[in-house]
């Protein structure tokens, strides 16, 4: 089963059919180029939210994932998602205070 979600500028889909040991996946749509990302549903939240990051530096640098990946593509693709997720921590931590 996967579970879309829908922006307007951008598809995210969480998916329990990406083959053994995919963690996820990111394209342009072919017709119109909008970015798609796709993550598995085995993941847990942190893995998501680095998948997920480490996707959309592929949209951003090499404009999805391709057939061809390199270990510099992955490599800056991971030091993206560690960043992005780790710039996220105080802003979680802003968010929830002023729910209290
Ligand atoms: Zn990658």
């Amino acid at each position: 089963m996967s579970r879309t979600v829908v922006n307007s500028d951008w598809y995210l889909f969480e998916s329990s059919t990406l083959p053994t040991g995919v963690m996820g996946m990111a394209w342009l749509h072919p017709d119109d180029g909008t970015p798609m990302v796709s993550y598995s549903s085995d993941l847990t939240d942190k893995e998501r939210r680095l998948t997920i990051a480490h996707e959309i530096a592929h949209l951003v640098f090499d404009r999805g994932c391709g057939r061809t990946r390199t270990t510099e593509m992955e490599e800056r693709a991971d030091r993206f998602a560690a960043e992005l997720v780790s710039l996220m921590r105080p802003a979680k931590r802003r968010v929830k205070r002023k729910r209290k």
